[in-house]
């Protein structure tokens, strides 16, 4: 990867993407055989440092670690007490002395893990910062829709909802755009971000438009924590526009698959019925890749980090 740190998908070169996915790949089908490799971190140590909630993304870390044969301590920080700048220097210093390897980062403020990345000696590796980026939930993403179509490149995939504040929507844009899909949003025009031109993006106010034709349907969560004002009306009126249900979803291609981060708002951005059917939702598969591409990404860092590592 010839990069120390994995701290966003924005200026990564599509080979290294690439390469990426292929080793997920082969951890997909080692975690399928039941076996583990715990010989390959054996002796490091790997701290979840999480600042902000979260469920999928710092067990499936914790799983990928412990698979390699890391030691994993996991720190949850209440942002509450947090006092910006000078507590993440104070952290770092911390986790310095103890000569952690690995460091897996969530913090509620974009940039948050550049600046720890700065600071430590450990490799960073960015779990979700603010509404920058969330660059491992785009490999997964990526390695769940190669799984399923063959491919990325040529793919129309529509990235509908909080595009505004979701680091899943720019990590995704900047690696499917990268690999060669044409990626499109979709939302009301209060929760698209501004940059959208720049991203070069395709943008639509209208779910109809915006999923004709489309290979992937990727919703996103409303994201209430991070709005300061009415920037949605109420939830109903939301779901009557934006929520994914079979109506809206028959405007994308027959075979097209529905994705989600998760947590998913049920009845929100998304039906249940669309999200759990068996044969359009990938919804659990993105949660089995997760794993594998942490498991990845750990595995890369380490080989980058040999003299920290
Ligand atoms: N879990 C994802 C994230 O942390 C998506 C979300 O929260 O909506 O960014």
């Amino acid at each position: 990867m010839a990069h120390r740190h994995l701290l966003q998908i924005e200026g990564l070169h599509p080979q290294q993407i690439e390469a990426m996915l292929d080793l997920a790949e082969s951890y997909v089908l080692l975690n399928r055989s039941g076996k583990t490799q715990r010989d390959l971190l054996r002796g490091r140590t790997l701290i979840n440092l999480f600042f902000e909630d979260s469920t999928r993304t710092r067990t499936s870390f914790e799983l990928a670690g412990k698979r390699l044969g890391a030691d994993v301590i996991n720190m949850s920080v209440s942002t509450s007490s947090v006092n910006k700048g000078e507590t993440l220097l104070d952290t770092a210093a911390t986790l310095n002395a103890m000569m952690c390897d690995l460091l897996v980062v969530r913090h509620d403020q974009s940039g948050a893990p550049n600046l720890l990345a700065q600071k430590v000696d450990a490799a960073v590796i960015n779990a979700g910062d603010g509404t920058h980026e969330h660059p491992t939930q785009a490999l997964l993403d990526a390695l769940t829709i190669r799984r399923r179509k063959g491919r990325l490149e040529g793919l129309i995939v529509a990235i509908c909802g909080d595009v505004l504040h979701s680091r899943v929507a720019r990590s995704n844009i900047h690696l499917l755009s990268a690999m060669g899909a044409i990626v499109r949003v979709v939302a009301p025009p209060t929760l698209i971000p501004a940059e959208a031109a720049r991203l070069g993006v395709a943008v639509f106010h209208d779910m109809a438009k915006g999923l004709a034709g489309a290979d992937v349907v990727m919703m996103l969560r409303v994201q209430r924590e991070r709005m300061n004002g009415g920037l949605v009306p109420s939830a109903r009126e939301y779901f009557h526009f934006f929520g994914l249900d079979f109506d809206k979803l028959a405007h994308a291609k027959k075979d097209a698959i529905v994705m989600h981060p998760g947590p998913m708002n049920r009845g929100v951005e998304i039906d249940s019925a669309v999200a759990d059917d068996p044969v359009r939702s990938v919804i659990k598969e993105q949660v089995e890749m997760g794993v594998a591409v942490r498991m990845a990404v750990l595995d890369i860092l380490a080989r980058e980090n040999r003299r920290n590592v």
